[in-house]
């Protein structure tokens, strides 16, 4: 199949996730020729992707993944590469119009830098790259004519939103949320929250470290961080309001008082397609929305006192430096140590709060201040005890 787009083929890094296996769904649907796989160490579900999608280079985070990896393709004409190198060699392979980066976690940074370097669209689906490098990574994108188009839901409908409209007239930007699963809870209710309750969703499909930042609704903080960078729009113009169905997926308000939405069924597969594609529009598996079986679309404010992440995630989102990439760190290492049991509900929040208090602010961080004040509030996160 020919690709209506152009756009023949992509590089995928972070495949074995949830963005990641949608992008090979999307791949397939398009008919696009993958040049490039990753993963942090998920070696078997990346064997099956390499047998099927036929990639030229498979990178590998972990060396004894990689090495484990190499065993089991070896019948394969394709490369195996490990480490950080070897994912910046996936983001940059030859021939790849488009990069999508699914990755989590910070480990996503320098791949992605690297392939704006190279002047690669980059379908932009690894949060942290903006939390912490917004500044950074944007400057870089537009040195080398770039473009980034955002996976991320609620930011590719804002694209969408924004798409030929004059950014001068731009009033506010408002993310939707969902909520989360204890959309409605009080804080008594939650203080003794666990991660099974916290991992059941209702709206979306999602990787564990993500629907746990949805239950906290720092999800959707670190997503008005992103919002900041992505649109040069300072924090205090970006709105939350919390909306259960899911289908408004954001909306921007102009001068004019004139409000516009995107709507579509709650389904990843679409912005991908989008970030992909843009600016064209073509088929997607996505089902249309059925107006006449939509009783419903409600909207509400964010309880700040029930989920205090996203307040302190706002505030946070107002300032530049290193805060933010501490916000993030500090809460990728509370929300694994929330999921073994050995932090509650909220000492997720409270030790986020502890390390934003210890670890300083550098103004003006190159990218190693950055990558290494995320270490520290991991580092500090790890040892912290109420
Ligand atoms: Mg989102």
């Amino acid at each position: 199949m020919t690709n209506p787009t152009g756009e023949n083929s992509i590089s995928l890094l972070g495949s074995t996730g949830s963005v990641g296996r949608q992008t090979l769904d999307v791949a397939e649907h398009l008919g696009l020729r993958i040049r490039a796989l990753s993963a942090g160490k998920s070696v078997k579900l990346l064997e099956e992707q390499a047998r099927r999608f036929k990639p030229e280079v498979v990178a590998v985070y972990d060396e004894n993944a990689a090495r484990d990896l190499e065993a089991r393709v070896r019948d394969l004409n394709v490369r195996v590469a490990s480490g950080i190198d070897g994912l910046i060699e996936a983001a940059c392979v030859d021939g790849a119009e488009v990069v999508v980066t699914a990755s989590v976690g910070t480990i996503g940074l320098l791949p992605t830098l690297s392939a704006i370097r190279l002047g690669r669209r980059i379908a932009l689906a690894n949060k942290e790259t903006l939390v912490c490098a917004g500044e950074l990574v944007m400057k870089s994108a537009r040195e080398h004519g770039c473009e980034i188009i955002p996976v991320d839901s609620e930011h590719s409908a804002l694209y969408q939103c924004l798409c030929g409209e004059d950014s001068e007239s731009v009033k506010k930007l408002i993310l939707t949320a969902s909520g989360g699963p204890f959309r409605g809870m009080r804080r008594a209710a939650l203080m003794n929250a666990t991660p099974e309750m916290a991992l059941k969703h209702p709206n979306w499909n999602m990787g564990r470290k993500i629907t746990i930042d949805s239950a906290t609704l720092m999800n959707k903080g670190l997503e008005v961080m992103e919002a900041t960078a992505l649109f040069g729009i300072s924090a205090e113009r970006v709105d939350v309001v919390i909306h259960p169905e899911s289908v408004v997926h954001s909306m921007v308000e102009y001068a004019d008082s004139s409000v516009i939405a995107q709507l579509s069924e709650p389904d990843m597969r679409l912005p991908i397609q989008y970030a992909i594609t843009y600016p064209q529009r073509v088929p997607s598996p996505t089902k249309a929305l059925d107006f006449s079986k939509l009783s419903r679309l409600s909207f509400e404010k964010p309880d700040y006192d029930a989920f205090p992440c996203l307040e302190l995630a706002l505030r946070t989102a107002g300032v530049s430096g290193t805060a933010r990439a501490v916000l993030n760190g500090a809460n990728e290492a509370a929300v694994g140590r929330f999921l073994n049991g050995e932090l509650g509900f909220y000492g997720i929040y409270d030790s986020v709060l502890a390390a934003l208090e210890k670890i300083g602010n550098i103004e003006s961080p190159s990218l190693d201040d950055i990558i290494e004040a995320g270490e520290s509030a991991k580092e500090f996160v790890e040892k912290y005890r109420l």
